[in-house]
């Protein structure tokens, strides 16, 4: 499950086209990051696969099925953002249940949930605190946590540590590449950052303007850069 394809998906907001016809396949299982400087439609392609925003044309698959008018919550698909959203007055426990109690999941299966994701984040010791008690990096944590309980086939990550210091930055990179390893689902990770692409992704998908300059492998990318653009991105020569 998590296989995703985007079929001469556009968007346009007024009469600005922000994305062309743009056509993209995520297999089940991957960790595929999409790249590009600010501004390049990376958040509006996450959004528009998470259903947040409404295609202007094409379609969007997920699992197989037709999702191009399927309500958010009907599609399977867990956003993480920058901006981790936590309640501030509720426990980590109680940011973390919140999906599942708004889903109406028994209470037994929650506190399942909850111990696993706790203890796939390192977080079993915190559930109690609340999120004012927590480092910037436990906060993530706890809102990654919030997508797993939902055991959706696919996380979206927008620009998840953007908020963080920089040596935060790259602990928690690994802990979402572990993650990633551990659960073998589907995610696909946006950022502006060329490092955090070519460390993490299974496969780097380029754009700019709304355009797909190059999608292949941080080797692929690395050894052939299709054109100056990719190439200066992700700073190889060219
Ligand atoms: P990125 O995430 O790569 O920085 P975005 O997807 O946020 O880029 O934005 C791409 C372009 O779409 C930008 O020019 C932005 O101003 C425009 N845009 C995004 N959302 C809206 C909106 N709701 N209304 C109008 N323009 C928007
Ligand atoms: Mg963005």
């Amino acid at each position: 499950m998590g296989r995703i394809t985007l079929e001469n998906v556009t968007k346009t907001f007024g009469d600005v086209t922000v994305i062309p016809p743009l056509n993209l396949t995520i297999e089940d299982g991957e960790f595929v990051v999409f790249v590009g400087p600010s501004g390049c439609g990376k958040s509006t392609l996450l959004r528009l696969i998470a259903g947040l925003e409404d295609v202007s044309g094409g379609q969007i698959r997920i699992d197989g099925e037709d999702a191009t008018n399927l309500a958010p919550a009907k599609r399977k698909l867990a956003m993480v953002f920058q901006s981790y959203a936590l309640y501030p007055h509720m426990t980590v426990r109680k940011n973390i249940a919140f999906p599942m109690k708004m889903a109406g999941i028994d209470q037994a299966e929650q506190d399942r949930r909850i111990e696993a994701a706790a203890k796939a984040l390192n977080l079993t010791d915190y559930l109690e605190r609340r999120p004012g008690q927590l480092s910037g990096g436990q906060r993530q944590r706890v809102a990654i946590g919030r997508a797993i309980v939902r055991e959706p086939s696919a996380f979206l990550f927008d620009e998840p540590l953007s908020n963080l210091d920089a040596a935060l930055r790259v602990g928690m990179r690994m802990e979402i590449s572990e993650l990633h390893k551990k659960l073998a689902t589907t995610m696909v990770y946006v950022t502006h950052d060329q490092v955090e692409a070519m460390t993490m992704a299974d496969k780097i998908v380029v754009l700019q303007a709304g355009v797909i300059e190059q999608v292949g492998s941080p080797l692929d990318l690395y050894r052939a850069p299709r054109n100056r653009f990719v190439a200066g991105f992700i700073g190889s020569p060219k």
